[in-house]
């Protein structure tokens, strides 16, 4: 059997600059809480996005849950949260005891339905936020979605976790809601072992984020709290860390960009396969790349055949509405996002693959056609 071919593991830069960073940290003692690493993590990561502001937080979770708290979120407030997703995009609107409300995909984008997102905005007038995300890299349809937040005057958050380095005609993604998060999880594009961001134009709202991250400390000489705190700050060694994954986002992207080529031209005409949809507008990362099939060959079937083979795949995620836990709550759409669930599939989108290996991985799912 061969090495282990992974999903999306991490990647350090060959010319160790993470390293450079962690270094400086240690020899300025600056190894927590803040500290230079922090703060320029924060510039640089704005500046890539072209966005005013960022804070620096231990998780894409916590961006969310402290972007929910910054668009005023509370107990009882409805939500609206894209349905295929990871369970983090939906699970801090819980948090915040506040009620989501789960909207369909379409199969353009395969993220927030337009059409869904308007009829839930005539059930449910008095939504307090939006939660679109941007998954597997590829974009959603922003300028829709934008104009329909607008008009309704209800904050738009997006979940951009997936999506560093995805541009929608030209602009970066999470810079076209009020707050934008991005997540440096261990198999995201880039990874800081554990970390996220918050992104927004709005400077205070962003400073008001990191009170809020660092135990809502009041400016006093003893300690003194106006408001519920949380430890959600990043830490100066992981932000170092982030720095130097920085530089090679662009280089990611390239790989990623290849690997979804190589897939395209090897498997593009096998009956059944449809890839992950491509629009004129749209430049992604190509964090995964994904498949839906729609004929004799099930998802489950290539999933089975690496995994024999000591490759890791995954199938597409299963909507929240599907979720045991979150299933009490109202779901608007037609039921797209079931069926990517059904048909999908993630192939192995490791950019430290070569192409011996995504030629290991092309045999093994040709040969489900023989
Ligand atoms: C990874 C991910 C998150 C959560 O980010 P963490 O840094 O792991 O907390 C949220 N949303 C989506 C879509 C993700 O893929």
């Amino acid at each position: 059997m061969g090495d282990r071919i992974f999903l999306s593991s991490p990647h350090m830069s060959d010319e160790g600059y993470e390293q450079e960073y962690v270094k400086e940290a240690f020899e300025t003692n600056w190894i927590a809480p803040l500290g230079e690493n922090v703060n320029q993590f924060e510039r640089e990561l704005a500046a890539k996005v072209g966005s005013k502001s960022a804070a620096a937080l231990t998780s894409g979770t916590a961006a969310i849950h402290l972007a929910l708290k910054a668009a005023g979120v509370g107990e009882g407030d409805i939500v609206f949260c894209q349905t295929l997703t990871f369970s983090a995009t939906a699970n801090p609107i819980i948090y915040q005891n506040a009620i989501p409300v789960f909207i369909d995909s379409d199969y353009e984008t395969w993220n927030m339905s337009s059409n869904a997102l308007e009829e839930a905005f005539k059930k449910y007038p008095e939504v307090k936020a939006v939660i679109v995300v941007h998954l597997y890299g590829l974009s959603a349809d922003m300028d829709k979605i934008v104009e329909l937040c607008g008009k309704h005057n209800v904050a738009l958050i997006e979940d951009a976790a997936e999506s560093l380095g995805t541009y929608y005609k030209g602009k970066h993604t999470g810079t076209f809601g009020d707050y934008g998060i991005f997540s440096f999880n261990g198999n995201k594009i880039i990874t800081t072992s554990g970390g996220g961001m918050l992104v927004s134009d709005n400077e205070e709202r962003t400073a008001k984020v990191r009170f809020w991250a660092t135990q809502s400390r009041d400016k006093s000489r003893h300690y003194q709290h106006s408001e519920l705190g949380f430890n959600y700050r990043m830490s100066n060694v992981v932000a170092g860390i982030g720095r130097g994954q920085l530089k090679v986002l662009d280089k990611r992207v390239e790989k990623k960009n290849y690997i979804f080529e190589f897939y395209k031209r090897e498997l593009g005409n096998l009956e059944g396969i449809l890839f992950m949809p491509s629009n004129d507008w749209n430049e992604p990362n190509y964090w995964l790349s994904s498949m839906t099939l729609n004929g004799r060959v099930r998802p489950l079937d290539i999933m089975q055949a690496l995994e024999k083979e000591n490759i890791e795949s995954r199938p597409v995620w299963k909507p929240m509405h599907m979720q045991p836990f979150f299933g009490k709550y109202d779901f608007i759409g037609t039921g797209i996002s079931e069926k990517l669930f059904e048909n999908g599939v993630c192939l192995p989108s490791d950019t430290k693959m070569n192409d011996e290996d995504l030629e290991r991985v092309v045999n093994i799912i040709k040969g489900l056609w023989k």
